[in-house]
Parts: C-alpha cells; structure tokens; sequence
C-alpha cells in the first residue's frame, strides 16, 4: 500500500525520523493494535497512535464500556485514516499487537485473555505499580503467558509516575509495529525506580519438553 501526498504531508514529521521513513509509515497504516487499559489510560494510547497513523486501533473494555464508547466517538475526527473500535465480547481482533497497561487486577486479568484468544501475538505489557516494569514481547515465545516475569499478576498500588511509564510502553509499541529502523528486537523487560532503568533479557517460565504443558503461543495454529 503505497503512501498517497496528503498522507506524506500528514506524517512528513514522523516519515523524516531516521529509522521510521515511508515503509514503516506504510507498516504502521497496515497494521492493528489491541489495546487492554482502563478507559482514562486508554485515551493516551489511542490518540498517540491515531495520531502516528497506526491503521486498526480495538480497544478491549475492561470496566464500563460507556467510558469507551465516548472515547470511540472523540477518536472518529483523529485521523481519517485510522479506525478506533471495541472488540466485541469474547471476539479475537488478531491484531499485530497487544499493548496492555496493567493498573488494576481487572485490567491483567482481561490481557490474559486476549493473549489467549489471539494465541499470545507480539505483545507490549506495562505494569504500573512499583516499580514500573515494561516487558517488550516482540515475536513469542516467549509471551505475556510464559514469560519468565509476573507480567499479569494482580498490580499493587499505581506508581505516582504511572502516566509516564504508561507513554514509555506506547513509544515501545509504535518502535515495534513500524518495524523501527529494520532491528529484531529481543523479549525484554524493562524496570524503572524513579531514578534508573535497566533492562533483562526475558526467556520463558519453562524449559521445553520434560512433559510439561506448551503455552499456547507454541501450539499449531
Ligand atoms: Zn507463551
């Protein structure tokens, strides 16, 4: 899908990024994002990517889905290239990725079931308590479900720089689904206290055969 002029002109800003430019541009538009996020943490995610140009944007409600009706209707004069919808009850998106931003048990509880429905995809996963982790899962295993971290465990308190946090994951979507600069990305996890971050290479839960289950992510599709 080549790019049209309005659209060169609409992301010229973002095209001229070393590392983006037009074919990430052309990825972005293709591409569908999921994301699991109470409804206020949902409303950054989707004007930032409506506004990068990211084609399907579905949102899976996790607490009343008025809240997320309204953010449909203000997403719809964003970007006439985008689409904003609800996934429907139970109903897979097979979208490209999952962004979760974990504030709540409810909310970890939902992405545990979309990385199920959607046999665990590329998924970018931000928990907002203390301290703020971010596991970057671009191509499973290992995902949300058998990585070597407690990525959807129930969160404690929300950290008073859970906004921030929640903008880093939504940066690390954007980088992963526009294929940023051409790298292929390891699993990661990355941990802020307030004054440094630092990174760990995430593996899985399991080591492969022995007897034990496989996690969904590796069965045959
Ligand atoms: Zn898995």
């Amino acid at each position: 899908m080549a790019l049209t002029d309005n659209q060169i002109e609409r992301y010229s800003r973002q095209i001229i990024v070393p590392g983006v430019g037009g074919r990430a541009q052309e990825r972005l538009l293709a591409s569908c994002v999921a994301i699991v996020a109470e409804s206020a943490e949902a409303a950054g995610a989707v004007a930032y990517l409506a506004g990068a140009g990211v084609g399907r944007i579905v949102m899976y409600p996790v607490s009343d889905r008025a809240s997320y009706d309204a953010l449909v209707e203000r997403s719809r004069d964003l970007n006439p290239d985008v689409s904003v919808s609800l996934a429907g009850d139970g109903i897979s998106a097979r979208c490209n990725l999952m962004l979760a931003l974990v504030g709540d048990a409810r909310t970890a509880d939902a992405a545990a079931r979309v990385a199920r429905a959607d046999r665990c995809g590329a998924a970018v996963i931000a928990r907002l308590d203390t301290p703020g982790r971010i596991a970057l899962l671009p191509a499973p295993p290992p995902c949300p479900l058998c990585a070597n971290a407690e990525l959807l465990s129930p969160p404690g308190e929300r950290s008073a720089s859970c906004g921030e946090i929640a903008m880093v994951a939504v940066a690390e979507a954007f980088k992963l689904l526009a294929g940023f600069a051409g790298q292929q990305p390891a699993a990661e996890l990355l941990e802020f206290n307030g004054y440094v971050t630092w990174a760990r290479a995430l593996g899985r839960h399991r080591a492969s055969g022995g007897g034990q289950a496989r996690c969904a992510c590796e069965a045959s599709p």
